[in-house]
């Protein structure tokens, strides 16, 4: 549907929806449903997650709340600086809670480690993190995750919610991109 911007597929739907139910079967084990904390707090950070999100509390066999953060980070488009900021904050406090960053992608972990340093100033009773994707870079950096979908090679990836210029997030696999459409 976007001609032949895709240059391949990395990641098919099939793997996506087979990776998000062991990582829902793991998760799921992390917390008690009867937790005294109550519901574990799933925290998407939009816009990239949100599939990944939606899938996994779907999958998740204990009760689970739902809440949205935006951030952004000042760089260019394909890279991050590590300095960021809120575009959309939490709705709620999250402080004595459960709390479970759901991410699309860890490149740099700049813009997580930010994550982590601001929501961990909030007391929240537990503060962990899964990603779907992460990057070699990643490995580098000293932020803590408890699972990860996918370890990926070091090259830019759209779809299952992740664009390039707001595009591609519509894609239901995780494809990469011919450089032609980034101007390579
Ligand atoms: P980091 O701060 O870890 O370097 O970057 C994290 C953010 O950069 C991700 O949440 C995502 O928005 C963006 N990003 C990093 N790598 C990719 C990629 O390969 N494709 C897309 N679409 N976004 C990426
Ligand atoms: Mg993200
Ligand atoms: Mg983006």
């Amino acid at each position: 549907m976007y001609g032949d911007d895709i240059a391949s597929v990395l990641i098919s739907e099939e793997e996506i929806a087979s990776k998000v139910d062991e990582l829902a079967e793991l998760v799921a084990k992390r917390y008690p449903a009867d937790a005294p904390e109550g519901d574990l707090l799933l925290v998407g950070v939009l816009k990239g997650a949100i599939f990944f999100m939606t899938d996994l509390a779907k999958k998740l066999t204990v009760p689970t709340q739902m809440e949205f953060m935006a951030v952004s980070s000042y760089g260019s488009s394909t890279s991050s600086s590590g300095v960021v900021r809120i575009m959309k904050d939490l709705d709620k406090d999250i402080a004595g809670r459960n709390v479970l960053i759901v991410e699309d992608i860890i490149d740099s972990g700049l813009t997580l480690s930010w994550l982590l340093r601001n929501l961990s100033s909030r007391n929240p009773a537990s503060l962990e993190v899964v990603t779907l994707l992460r990057k070699p870079d990643a490995l580098r950096t000293q932020v803590d995750v408890m699972a990860v979908g996918f370890d990926i090679p070091n090259e830019f990836v759209v779809g299952y919610g992740l664009d390039y210029a707001e595009r591609y997030r519509d894609l239901p696999y995780i494809g990469t991109l011919d450089p032609k459409v980034y101007g390579g």
